[in-house]
């Protein structure tokens, strides 16, 4: 990940003009504040850095999004898991 705050937001910005469909999807499809805490902003971030790979087996879910593997304790965010990983935890 960037570490410098603004280098990340251009990178966002960047990003969100090459993806325009994509995210008017996210948006509908995902309620991630509720769930997880987290703004849209945030979790596409999420998405982008780690390239829509499942953080355990690198591959990426074609079916449907990736799901976010958060701490239940600390609400911390882990990583993206595609639907085999996820069942198998
Ligand atoms: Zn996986």
């Amino acid at each position: 990940m960037r570490k410098n705050k603004e280098d990340t937001k251009k990178y966002l910005q960047n990003w969100r003009k090459r993806h325009p469909e994509l995210r008017k999807k996210w948006n509908k499809q995902h309620k991630l504040k509720s769930k997880y805490g987290l703004t849209h902003e945030e979790a596409e971030f999420l998405y982008f850095i780690h390239h829509d790979r499942c953080t355990i087996c690198q591959q990426p879910e074609t079916r449907r999004r990736l799901s976010i593997d958060h701490n239940h304790k600390t609400k911390a965010v882990r990583g993206l898991l595609c639907s085999t990983c996820n069942q198998a935890l």
